[in-house]
C-alpha cells in the first residue's frame, strides 16, 4: 500500500489557504464542468450553497458520485473530488496504489522525494482510491470489512478520466461523523491563532482544547480533537525552536543563572522581530578563571548545537593543569564581521580587557572582527584545522601520505621560520602543488606555522592534541 502525500480536503469549509494554482474543474449535477481561473482563491462551504470567488455558484448540495468516464484537469483534482464525494457520504478513502507520469520521473520526482520532488497528486499518470475500510481483517481491533468501494482515475490524452469505480460498501456509513475521521480532522487558522496564544500563556493541552470546545459550543461543533491540538503545538514549537521561544527560554535560563550568582554574565542580541539573533554568556567561575589563564583564547565556530540549530562558538584556554577550559560562550545566527565584532564586544564588556592572542578557526570574517574590536591583538590560525583543511584539499592525492607525513614533519618539527618555508617548498614542488590550498596556506603561514610563534605566549594552545581533545569535549 502506497499513500500520495495528498491535502486532505477540509471539512464544511475549503480553507482560504488552500490556495489552487491550477485549473480546477468540477463536475456539475447535470455532467457539465465549469473551470475556474488560474489562481482563484476557492471557498466552498459543503453544507451551504457553495460559492466561487468569481461568483459563480457552483452547487454542491447533491454531491455527485464518481462515474466512468469522467474528467478532470489531473489527479490532483480527481483525488479532490473523491475525497470530498467520500467526506459528504461518510467514509474516508486511501490511495491503494498509484504512478507517477514518466515526465515526473525522468526529473527524479518519487513518492520519497522532498520539496520539488515530492510526489503530488498531479504529478500522476494514475490513481487508485479504495475505502478505508477495505482490506482483510488482521487483528481483533482492527475493524475493516474487506469493502470493495474503490475509484481508479487514469491520465489519457491530457485529461485524468475515471476508469471505473465500485461504490457498494458492505458496511453502514456515517456522514455526521466525517469531520471526526483522520483525513478530514483539521483545525481552522483563527482557531489555530488562539490555540498557540494560550499555549504561549501556559495553558495546559487539556485546558486549551476545553477552551475551544466552549467557544464552539460542544464536539458537534469541532473538528479537532485534543491529540491534533497536541500534535499542532508540538509542530509548532519545532518551528519556532529559535524564535521567539526560544530567545525567552533563554532569557530566563540566564535570568535564573544570575539569581543564583550576580556575576554570571550574559547578553541576547534580538533582530526586529525579537527572535534569538545572538547570545553569550560567561558564569562567574569561568571569567574568574579567564583573569589568570585568559591571556591566550580558541576561539571555534564549528561546533553546532543541536538544542538550537545555531553555530555554538566556545572561548577555550588553558590551565595550568594543561586542561582545556571555556571561558565564554556565543550562539551566532551568522558567521559574518557584524556578527563577530557583537561576539568580542560582549567578551570586552564580559571581561574587562581583550585576550593578548587569539586563535580561530580560518575564516576571514572573524579576522576582520579582531582587528576591529581587538586591534593589535595578535590572531593566529588554529593548527588543527589547518591539518583538517590539508586532508580535505589534498587528501584524494595518490602521494597523499607521502604529502601528509612531509607537511606534519614542517609544521611539528621546523624550529624557526627559515626551516619551516624550506620544509614547504620542497612539499610544494615535489608534488607540483605551488597552487591552491598549499600556496594559499604558504602565504599566510605566520598566522598559523608554530615556526613563526615559537617563545611567544601561542605555547600549549597550537597542539594538535588539544585540539583533538576539546572537539571531542565539544561534540559529546
Ligand atoms: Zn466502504
Amino acid at each position: 500500500m502506497t499513500s500520495l502525500p495528498f491535502v486532505p480536503p477540509p471539512p464544511r469549509h475549503i480553507h482560504r489557504s488552500l490556495e489552487r494554482d491550477r485549473h480546477i474543474l468540477r463536475q456539475l449535477p447535470g455532467g457539465g464542468r465549469i473551470s475556474l481561473p488560474r489562481g482563484e482563491i476557492v471557498s466552498i462551504d459543503l453544507n451551504g450553497e457553495p460559492e466561487a470567488d468569481d461568483g459563480t455558484v457552483v452547487n454542491f448540495t447533491t454531491p455527485n458520485p464518481p462515474k466512468e468516464g469522467m474528467r478532470f484537469d489531473s489527479g490532483f483534482e480527481f483525488s479532490e473530488f473523491c475525497h470530498r464525494y467520500a467526506y459528504n457520504e461518510g467514509f474516508e478513502m486511501f490511495v491503494s496504489s498509484d504512478e507517477i507520469k514518466k515526465e515526473y520521473k525522468d526529473k527524479g520526482v518519487s513518492k520519497k522525494g522532498i520539496g520539488e520532488l515530492e510526489a503530488k497528486a498531479h504529478m500522476m499518470q494514475r490513481i487508485r482510491l479504495k475505502c478505508k475500510k477495505g482490506g482483510v481483517k488482521k487483528s481483533e481491533g482492527s475493524n475493516v470489512t474487506g469493502c470493495k468501494v474503490f475509484v481508479y482515475g487514469s491520465f489519457k490524452n491530457g485529461e485524468f478520466i475515471v476508469v471505473n469505480c465500485h461504490l457498494v460498501h458492505n458496511h453502514p456509513l456515517s456522514p455526521e461523523c466525517s469531520r471526526m475521521m483522520v483525513n478530514y480532522r483539521s483545525i481552522d487558522e483563527a482557531t489555530f491563532d488562539r490555540i498557540m496564544i494560550n499555549e504561549r500563556g501556559g495553558v495546559s493541552v487539556s485546558r486549551n482544547f476545553g477552551t475551544q470546545l466552549i467557544e464552539k459550543g460542544g464536539f458537534d461543533n469541532i473538528t479537532f480533537n485534543k491529540r491534533d491540538v497536541r500534535n499542532a503545538i508540538a509542530v509548532e514549537r519545532r518551528k519556532t525552536m529559535f524564535e521567539e521561544g526560544d530567545a525567552a527560554s533563554l532569557e530566563k535560563y540566564f535570568k535564573s543563572q544570575r539569581e543564583l550568582n550576580s556575576d554570571f554574565y550574559s547578553s541576547i542580541q534580538r533582530d526586529e522581530d525579537g527572535i534569538l539573533k545572538n547570545a553569550f554568556w560567561s558564569d562567574a567561575r569561568s571569567r574568574g578563571t579567564c583573569k589568570y589563564f585568559g591571556d591566550v583564547i580558541s576561539f571555534d565556530t564549528t561546533f553546532s548545537s543541536n538544542r538550537y540549530r545555531m553555530p555554538f562558538a566556545p572561548f577555550v584556554g588553558v590551565n595550568h593543569h594543561g586542561k582545556s577550559v571555556v571561558f565564554a560562550a556565543a550562539l551566532i545566527s551568522h558567521e559574518d564581521t557584524e556578527t563577530f565584532v557583537w561576539v568580542f564586544e560582549e567578551w570586552l564588556k564580559c571581561m574587562g580587557k581583550p585576550p593578548k592572542g587569539i586563535l580561530t578557526d580560518q575564516d576571514k570574517a572573524i579576522g576582520k572582527a579582531i582587528s576591529l574590536v581587538f586591534p593589535g591583538v595578535p590572531h593566529r590560525l588554529c593548527l588543527w584545522h589547518m591539518l583538517q583543511n590539508a586532508s580535505r584539499n589534498l587528501g584524494k592525492l595518490a602521494e597523499w601520505k607521502s604529502i601528509d607525513t612531509l607537511i606534519r614533519t614542517a609544521v611539528h618539527d621546523m624550529l624557526d621560520p627559515e626551516e619551516f618555508d624550506e620544509a614547504w617548498c620542497l612539499v610544494m614542488d615535489t608534488y607540483n602543488q605551488r597552487k591552491g590550498w598549499m600556496l594559499d596556506a604558504y602565504d599566510n603561514r605566520q598566522q598559523w606555522a608554530p615556526a613563526y610563534n615559537r617563545g611567544r605566549f601561542w605555547a600549549g594552545m597550537s597542539s594538535t592534541q588539544r585540539s583533538e581533545g576539546m572537539n571531542r569535549y565539544f561534540k559529546t
